[in-house]
């Protein structure tokens, strides 16, 4: 057996896992065959929304999340070696016997897959980082202050371990993937004039 220390994996972001699980198409332009990306209103208007909303948080108690005490971090940037993993978390909050992702999300309707891996991705990390269990998270709907507790284990850790392989996967052999079988994903997607099947 060699002892030499394993190469770094090719860094991914939590982003690029909402993304793939999206659209793989998504990540595929954004690393092997890169284009630039037009800023959309919609993803502006959320970052505007996010801001407001961070400071809003701020100002808030813990009640909604149903916690007693916890320090809240905002835009908190992790890294994980063995995942080749970063991205920046919403917010963090950091209580004595664990610590919680919080996720905001501008978009109406419920949670989605997406979002509950991207959570995930967090509480592995966070868990990793702060040597406490993250065992869920929170969801925060940003248009009217909705809040839903989000589980961060089991099935959905293996789900962003296969995500993360299956995305390496793409980029080592470089194979434009399939479009999404729902393909009213596309009518609002900005790479759409870059799709010609779909
Ligand atoms: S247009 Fe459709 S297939 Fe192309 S990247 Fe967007 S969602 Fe994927």
């Amino acid at each position: 057996m060699s002892d030499q220390p394993k190469p770094p994996r090719f860094p991914l972001t939590v982003t690029d896992i909402r993304q793939f699980d999206y659209c793989p198409r998504v990540v595929y332009f954004t690393y092997v065959q890169p284009l630039e990306r037009p800023i959309t209103y919609k993803m502006e208007h959320g970052l505007s929304a996010e801001q407001r909303i961070a400071a809003l948080e701020r100002r808030r108690t813990l009640h909604r999340y149903h916690l007693q005490h916890g320090e809240r971090l905002f835009d908190h940037w992790l890294r994980s070696e063995p995942l080749g993993l970063a991205g920046r978390a919403d917010m963090l909050i950091l209580a004595p016997e664990a610590v919680y992702p919080v996720e905001f999300k501008y978009s109406d309707g419920g949670v989605s897959h997406n979002h509950r891996l991207q959570l995930t991705a967090y509480a592995l990390m966070a868990e990793n980082h702060f040597s406490r269990p993250a065992h869920y998270g929170f969801i925060c709907r940003l248009t009217d202050g909705q809040v839903w507790r989000v589980s961060t284990t089991g099935q959905w850790r293996e789900k962003v371990h296969l995500t993360l392989q299956r995305i390496r996967v793409m980029l080592d052999t470089e194979r434009f993937p399939a479009p999404p079988k729902r393909r009213g994903k596309c009518v609002d997607c900005e790479y759409r004039r870059f799709c010609g099947d779909v």
